[in-house]
């Protein structure tokens, strides 16, 4: 596992300075959820969002961060405008230089990582070289980095934790173990709101129904990525390069109740669960608290009243975007960027109903094989080649695929 000690983070009696990229997002708002229940151990420093300004401006109001930061700079001035006539106004900043500057604060310890897709690359890497323990949510960053986003946390001591659901519980279930004798990782997934729709339905799927996960309350896109299984694609390569494991060392299996997060096999045949209710507070407040725990505002399972818990493998002709994920994986260099950018256009073109359901795989395969893939290594190149990838998905969408 990455995380690493390091020197700055607080002592157990301090207050942590914790800056939230993304705080007006499904995880955003649960981060602050759950700070806002330890006053005295948390105190909010920066908080950012894109296009959501009004929620900001609450969230500012009740946590007076010093520094708040709105993305979309076209919408700066009306922000900085809600704070005429009060006492109290944070600095205010735009831009990935506003997101980078929030993620790097010298005051800041812990930065949540939780900007939706491929922006919040530049701002997490941020947090990783400023030695921040980085909680991450925003695991496009990480699948697009290849190790650029490990090695900066690595060679600057920051704590690189675990926010998404299955890779939080993994990380726990690690603890105490010897690398050597963990035999392989066991991601659960719920198969979203499709596992048993009849595949002759798929094509007519609205987008309505694809962000209606069953168990969680998640943002748009992570809800459209679940209905495909792109996320446990998505999630296969991030336990990959957090857990330094090959995709063969990495199970997943179909779990509906979302009750068991993920395990680890040991090879003594030992199996180490992590079960919680399907709430994003429980990974969040470990990950704040860690290494000790803080109540997160969900009881633990009440284990009586728990009807059965089902697993069963994952059917791939179902899911194609999971075969997507491992062909990408394996062909390795740029194709996990590939991957994650053509997603990323395709579940945003399936969202204005431009394509459909159906065609979400396909998009993202013709990326794939059309766009080369070299091995890029530094946050430019690797921001180029995303950029490329937008750019031709777009064209084949608007002439290949978009309904007339
Ligand atoms: P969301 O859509 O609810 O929120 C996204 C946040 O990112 C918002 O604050 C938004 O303002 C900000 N944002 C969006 N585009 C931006 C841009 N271009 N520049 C700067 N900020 C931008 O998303 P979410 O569901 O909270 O997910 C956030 C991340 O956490 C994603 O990477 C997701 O995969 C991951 N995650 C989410 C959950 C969950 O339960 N929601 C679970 C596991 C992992
Ligand atoms: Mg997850």
């Amino acid at each position: 596992m990455v995380e690493v000690q390091t020197s700055s983070s607080p002592a157990p009696s301090d207050v942590a300075h914790v800056s939230i990229l993304g705080a007006t997002g499904s995880v955003g708002v649960n981060t602050l959820d759950v700070i806002e229940r330890h006053e005295a151990k948390f105190s909010v420093t920066a908080l950012t969002a894109n296009n959501n300004i009004d929620l900001l401006f609450d969230q500012c109001l009740k946590f007076h961060p010093e520094v708040a930061v709105v993305a979309n700079e076209d919408l700066v001035d009306q922000f900085s405008a809600k704070f005429n006539g009060s006492s109290y106004k944070p600095d205010i900043h735009s831009g990935n230089q506003g997101l980078e500057l929030a993620a790097s604060l010298s005051e800041v310890d812990f930065v949540m990582a939780a900007i939706v897709g491929a922006a919040g690359l530049p701002a997490t890497l941020a947090a990783a070289r400023a030695g921040k323990r980085t909680l991450l949510a925003n695991k496009e960053a990480l699948v697009m980095s290849g190790s650029l986003l490990i090695n900066a946390a690595r060679s600057h001591a920051a704590e690189l934790l675990p926010i998404d659901s299955e890779h939080n519980a993994v990380f726990q279930c690690l603890s105490g173990s010897n690398e050597c004798d963990v035999e392989r990782i066991i991601l659960t997934a719920s198969g979203g709101p499709f596992l048993k729709l009849p595949l002759d339905e798929f094509a007519a799927v609205t987008p309505e129904q694809a962000v209606a996960h069953p168990n969680w309350e998640m943002g748009k896109k992570i809800s459209v990525d679940s209905a495909t299984m792109m996320n446990k694609g998505l999630e296969i390569i991030e336990a990959c390069m957090l857990f330094e494991k090959n995709a063969d060392e990495i199970e997943v299996v179909i779990h509906p109740q979302s009750i068991i997060h993920s395990l680890v096999a040991y090879v003594d045949g030992s199996l180490i669960a992590h079960l919680a209710y399907p709430d994003m507070r429980v990974p969040i407040a470990h990950a704040l608290a860690w290494p000790q725990r803080i109540q997160s505002g969900i009881g633990t399972i009440d284990l009586a009243k728990l009807g059965p818990l089902e697993f069963h493998a994952p059917d791939r002709n179902r899911f194609p975007c999971l075969q997507l994920a491992y062909q990408a994986l394996e062909a390795g260099g740029s194709a996990a960027i590939i991957l994650n950018a053509a997603n990323e256009v395709a579940v945003a073109s399936f969202l204005h109903s431009e394509i459909r359901f159906t065609e979400i795989p396909q998009v993202i395969d013709q990326a794939l094989q059309h766009i080369a893939h070299e091995n890029v290594l530094e946050l430019e190149t690797i921001l180029a080649k995303d950029q490329e990838t937008r750019t031709y998905t777009r064209a084949y969408i608007e002439q290949s695929v978009r309904p007339s």
